[in-house]
């Protein structure tokens, strides 16, 4: 029996009131949404819903909210935001489940407005999966519709529980494009295929390694994670960020590739300095002083990986190849964000830091794709299931 996800195009949306799970947890800095992406990204599915007569209920999550921080986790700048995105009337209800009357106001819904709920994570049932909480909002949900990629690797209320208890239940546009584009990567991908991979620690990765390691053609390692991998071939690291329990793992792993016949290259230049908020005395090397830490690639190292990209049809990029948040130490990303996007092949980009990088340094609209969830977009990957995907499963008949 094959299974299938039902799209938001697929309902009879008329007057039907759709819950809308959607990933609104963008950055933000004293009240301001600094990066609005996620939002962009659903106002595809949103439009439609309006376009096709539905009444629509979104649901998102922002940030960690604990007890008694409630103000600073509001979702109100975010209504205002979406309000201006579509010259819509925005609704934010100051309760996460509507609260009493609710099934009135959605009765009294007009065409030109929407509703946001508060905060999800407000009610601490989501994030404990809570079935009484699901029910609160299956009692409104004709059709329950997931577009948060982002967050489809937890098992909360909103993204399991609720749709448990609606018969009628998809996907939006977004979760559909990232399937389609994170599937290209491990389903017939083209060669020359290459991992570009960075950030600061191997051991969040290990899965997704292990995973491209059948599959890609080449690697090429930079970040954090590649001093790991230098140290356990017996180079001077000096005092750079290292993981002295997965030194194994990475000989382990250079072995494989050896036997394999592919490809794995690490930095060969570095942009090192005395600590990482010693911005004064910034210098390349060759070798790593002892007493000095390597915090970026440096410019043969960006050639050497360039001409590399350069003869690849498929690249998968995650994790920044140094501290790209600090100047000094930022070149060696944002030049290899630039080779990327001027690059006729497929150009993937998975990771929350790496997606930041490509957009600050306005090369992101470049890349083939770059995905909106950094957690589950690696799970994905790895072929573990999200859960959020599992529950919208149904079985196709055919
Ligand atoms: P992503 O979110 O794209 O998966 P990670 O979270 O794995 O990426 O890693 C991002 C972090 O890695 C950044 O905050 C960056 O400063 C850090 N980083 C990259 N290179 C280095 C380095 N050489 N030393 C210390 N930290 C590094
Ligand atoms: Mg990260």
């Amino acid at each position: 029996m094959k299974y299938h996800i039902k799209r938001v195009d697929e309902f009879d949306l008329k007057d039907q009131r759709v819950f809308l799970r959607v990933d609104f947890n963008v950055p933000m800095e004293n009240g301001k949404i600094t990066d609005d992406t996620r939002i962009k990204e659903t106002l595809p599915t949103i439009k439609y819903l309006i376009e096709h007569g539905a009444k629509v209920i979104l649901g998102s999550h922002l940030g960690r909210p604990k007890a008694g921080n409630k103000k600073e986790f509001s979702l109100s700048p975010i209504a205002e935001k979406l309000s201006s995105l579509l010259n819509f009337e925005v609704l934010l209800m100051e309760n996460p489940t509507g609260g009493e009357g609710f099934k009135n106001i959605l009765s009294q819904l007009k065409p030109n407005q929407i509703i946001l709920l508060e905060n999800l994570r407000f009610e601490s049932g989501e994030e404990k999966n809570s079935q009484d909480l699901a029910m609160q909002w299956a009692k409104y949900t004709d059709i329950y519709i997931n577009d948060a990629f982002g967050a489809c690797h937890r098992a909360h209320a909103s993204i399991v529980a609720l749709p448990s208890f609606v018969s009628k239940r998809g996907m939006g546009f977004l979760i559909d494009k990232e399937l389609k584009m994170l599937s290209h990567l491990i389903e017939k991908p083209d060669h020359p295929y290459a991992a570009l991979l960075g950030g600061a620690k191997v051991s969040d990765k290990i899965g997704v390694i292990e995973k491209l390691m059948d599959l890609v053609d080449l690697f090429l390692v930079g970040g954090a994670m590649s001093y790991t991998f230098l140290s356990a071939q017996g180079i001077p690291v000096g005092k750079s960020r290292i993981e002295k329990d997965k030194l194994n793992f990475a000989k382990e792993m250079l072995n494989r590739v050896h036997a394999r016949d592919k490809k794995l290259l690490l930095p060969i230049d570095h942009v090192v300095a005395k600590s990482i908020d010693n911005l004064n005395d910034v210098k390349t090397v060759h070798q790593i002083p002892d007493d000095w830490m390597a915090l970026d690639i440096g410019p043969q190292t960006q050639e050497l990986f360039s001409s590399e990209l350069t003869k690849c049809k498929t690249i998968f990029w995650n994790g920044p190849m140094g501290v790209f948040e600090k100047e000094p130490f930022s070149h060696g990303t944002f030049n290899i964000a630039k080779t990327l996007a001027h690059l006729k092949a497929t150009t993937i980009v998975g990771g929350g830091d790496s997606a930041a990088a490509a957009h600050i340094c306005e090369m992101a609209h470049h890349m083939t794709h770059i995905s909106t969830g950094g957690g589950a977009s690696l799970e994905f990957l790895q072929g573990d299931r999200l859960p959020g995907l599992d529950i919208l499963r149904n079985p196709r008949r055919s």
